[in-house]
């Protein structure tokens, strides 16, 4: 990005006397020329709060943190006595296309390494939102499932048997929750097994998942498919928060070993690794998925002309496994286009190793063709998995699959479900979004029900960067969606803040809150607050403690303020926490010998540094950026420019638009 030479006033400018001025510099504690400022103080409250000062509440107030302990530091990181459960899944799953049903056993081993011993366990039920009387049908949650009803489709699941090594288990059901009775305690350190075997209608696309019939046959797309254990943390032991629709997964790791029934004429996608290709593909098929893991030019496995052709009869089993995994997704289908080829990532020690990246879609998919003059699917997620592991941390898998069917746009850990057929900007913007999520929540496992900003808001901040590398775009030009949905939510009467839970956030304003909003506030630390060398280190602190982990809002607040060396209570408070809105203004422009004082204010609660663009009537511009520490005490500062002589033209703040001022038009000085 070209940009105007930037100049930081510090000391230097302190001393320079300014006749003209009201009072000539002193020095803040924080090193900052302060001119002029002592003449304010006492006349502070003409119309708006200080930022800072003698105010009980500033914005610049210590946050109250939850006390730290020997799981989670006070510097943010897990602790010597952090600790979390695992669940490994086995499960045999046969899909009746026909029927459009699922018929499944599954074998859970779960371990207890807590220091508390379960008497009970909860289990998530999510299949049952589709029932009639589910409380997300019910309660019409942001996004609800209400069309069940229209559909006249009564899903849920069909539990048949629930046992732990013989022994039938008590299960009482409570909408998207089950409690399981145990036989004796699980205690700590302790493995308990657990066997369901289970049946369910797949909804017509509704939430996640479903069924589409295409020119060439069916395609399935199968999530939120199994009871998985809920998560028993540190925090609020089980997890019991029930699936409405909205909030997304707070989960435990651990491995999968999926065996998939399916019809001879279906391919299978799913998380992890086909395990048994020489036993489900034909030859043919078999010896290009063998080239396209040699080849980093995607390869046809199934060309669209092949698309649709397989009539053998029978069924076969295909068998995938994944670890470290936080659930399990997959899809089928006899339409399926096939092709893929390999991402190179390099570990920390310098390994370089594989990606399989492959794309499975019906040929109405066009803007997916590995031929189309965009780059399709394949090249897309290559793109994205290469960016996202050079930027944060390298791809945790061996295969990343993007499906083409009823689901818009949907991450699970290995695989995703992208709807856009035919735009190739529409499917470049949710691939690499639902790649993006590889690390936030896959590899950051946090609470995706309570704290979505976590993972959509993370993923919408590093989406800008990869589209603005994959467009060769101005990066300033990625931020103006969500510069404008966080203006439009600062201007209504009534606010919710960041930190709201996905199924509390009002209609309309998931996409502005959970993505936007936090999106932009960190796209704002690196590139204004902390700049890039200071966030990126931090961020990737935050990153590497927590990968595979489970951490709090407050783990990754305070592990930035911790890695970055700045205390950035004020950004998590103003951005996060509360709904404060933003505008700074430059109230008078004083034009003295050898320079000017420029007088800013701060006129709504939230703060942010100062960025001025001074142009000169010669022609010349420079940029001059004052820190947040400015407002520490004052909502109106002097700011000293030493213009060399030069005539001020204009002085504009915010140069580059990238805060959400709510009133630009006391931006400029002319
Ligand atoms: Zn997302």
């Amino acid at each position: 990005m070209a940009r105007a030479l930037i100049l930081r006033i510090g000391l230097a400018l302190a001393g320079i006397a300014l006749t003209g001025c009201a009072s000539t510099g002193s020095t803040s504690t924080n090193g900052v020329a302060n001119v002029g400022d002592a003449t304010r103080v006492g006349a502070v409250d003409e119309g708006f709060r200080r930022a800072g000062g003698t105010h009980a509440q500033s914005v610049f107030d210590p946050i109250d943190y939850p006390e730290p302990n020997l799981v989670r530091l006070g510097s943010g990181a897990p602790g010597p006595g952090y600790w979390q459960n695992r669940a490994d899944y086995t499960i045999d799953v046969t899909l009746d296309p026909d029927a459009e049903t699922i018929g499944a056993s599954m074998r859970l081993v779960y371990t207890n390494n807590s220091p508390d011993t379960l008497d009970y366990l909860w289990m998530q039920l999510e299949q049952n939102l589709f029932r009639t009387d589910s409380t997300g049908s019910l309660s019409r949650s942001p996004g609800g499932v209400m069309k069940v009803l229209e559909d006249d489709f009564d899903g849920g699941y069909e539990i048949s048997a629930i046992s732990s090594n013989g022994t039938v288990l008590d299960m009482q059901v409570y909408d998207t929750l089950a409690r399981v009775e145990l036989p004796t305690p699980i205690r700590p350190g302790q493995r308990f097994t657990l066997s369901i075997d289970y049946a369910f209608k797949i909804p017509p696309h509704l939430r996640r998942m479903g069924a589409e019939s295409v020119e060439d046959g069916k395609v399935f797309e199968i999530a939120q498919w199994f009871p998985h254990v809920c998560m028993y943390d540190d925090i609020n032991g089980w997890n019991t928060m029930p699936y409405l629709g909205t909030g997304e997964f707070y989960t435990n790791y651990g491995s999968y070993s999926v065996s998939i029934t399916v019809p001879s004429s279906y391919r299978v996608a799913a998380s992890g690794q086909l395990v048994n290709a020489s036993e489900v593909l034909p030859a043919n098929e078999l010896a290009r998925f063998n080239d396209a893991q040699r080849s980093d030019e995607p390869v046809w496995i199934i060309p669209p002309e092949e698309a649709g052709t397989d009539t053998t009869e029978g069924f076969k089993t295909w068998k995938f496994g994944i670890d470290n995994a936080r659930t399990f997704a997959w899809a089928a289908s006899d339409a399926f286009v096939w092709d893929a080829c390999t991402a190179q990532i390099t570990d920390p020690n310098g390994n370089q190793r594989s990606v399989l990246c492959q794309s499975f879609y019906p040929k109405e998919a066009k803007a997916w063709f590995a031929t189309h003059e965009d780059g399709g699917s394949t090249r897309a997620i290559v793109h994205s998995i290469e960016f996202y592991s050079d930027f944060l941390y390298p791809y945790q898998y061996p295969v990343m699959s993007n499906v083409n069917g009823p689901e818009d746009g949907m991450e699970y850990p290995g695989i995703m479900f992208c709807g856009d057929r035919r735009s190739p900007d529409g499917m470049f913007g949710v691939t690499d979004h639902e790649v993006g999520h590889s690390w936030f929540p896959m590899l950051v496992g946090s609470d995706e029900r309570r704290y979505m900003w976590q993972d959509e808001g993370f993923t919408t901040f590093i989406n800008y960067y990869s589209k603005a590398d994959w467009y060769d775009h101005d990066i300033d030009r990625e931020i103006r969606y969500s510069l404008g949905q966080t203006i439009a939510v600062a201007r209504t009467a009534h606010q919710q803040p960041v930190m709201t839970a996905a199924d509390k956030t009002w209609p309309g304003w998931v996409g502005h809150l959970q993505y936007s909003k936090p999106g932009l506030g960190l796209y704002i630390l690196r590139e204004m607050v902390l700049g890039h060398e200071r966030f990126d280190a931090a961020f990737r602190t935050y990153i590497n403690r927590w990968a595979f982990k489970h951490p709090q809002p407050s783990d990754f607040f305070r592990t930035m303020s911790d890695a970055s060396g700045m205390d950035l209570d004020w950004f998590w408070r103003g951005w996060f926490m509360e709904p404060y809105a933003f505008d700074q203004a430059i109230a008078k422009v004083t034009q003295v010998e050898g320079g000017a004082v420029v007088a800013l204010e701060n006129r709504g609660q939230m703060v942010m540094p100062v960025e001025m663009l001074i142009e000169y009537k010669d022609g010349s511009t420079e940029t001059v950026q004052h820190p947040v520490e400015i407002w520490n005490a004052t909502d109106r500062w002097r700011a000293t420019i030493r213009t060399g002589g030069r005539s001020i033209r204009k002085i504009t703040i915010d140069p580059r638009r990238i805060l959400p001022d709510m009133n630009r038009d006391n931006d400029t000085w002319n």
